[in-house]
């Protein structure tokens, strides 16, 4: 993988100002399939998916549009709020069409965790198993993600 060219536009592309103003990467010392690989181990150890994570994402933020930006609580206990980003942005990894830029934060009262994530990061949770690198704004631990997402 490494020294592929496509791989090369990838990262570039997820580095700071390409396709959003901090990037993805933050200050993650790992590769990218190094950052991709001990996700997917985790995301495995828990017995999850990549594509049931990005499904509940999904559906906890279609319910949090539903609110039309207000928060809105579902099943008791998770608070779903939409920040509602004039403009779109395209997938780094170029393949995919253009994710509105709007923000979901979900608040577990159960377990008190909270995580934010866009259209664009379900997306690449589902077709890249990209959570981001860690210190990017907008990673997404997924053992975090489980105790947020149900
Ligand atoms: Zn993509």
């Amino acid at each position: 993988m490494r020294g592929d060219p496509l791989v090369d536009a990838v990262v570039e592309r997820l580095k700071p100002g390409l396709t959003i103003k901090d990037g993805f990467l933050g200050d993650d010392a790992r590769d990218l399939y190094e950052i991709i690989d001990a996700d997917a181990e985790v995301v495995a150890e828990m017995g999850l998916s990549h594509a049931g994570l990005a499904a509940r994402m999904e559906f906890l933020a279609r319910r949090g549009m539903k609110a039309h930006g207000g928060p809105v609580v579902y099943r008791q206990d998770i608070q779903i709020t939409t920040d509602e980003v004039c403009g779109y942005v395209t997938c780094p990894w170029g393949c995919c069409g253009a994710f509105r830029k709007g923000v979901t934060t979900l608040h577990n009262q159960r377990s008190d965790f909270w995580v934010s994530y866009s259209a664009l990061s379900i997306h690449m949770v589902r077709e890249h198993h990209f959570f981001q690198g860690k210190g990017s704004s907008f990673r997404l631990d997924p053992y975090l993600l489980r105790w947020v997402l149900w």
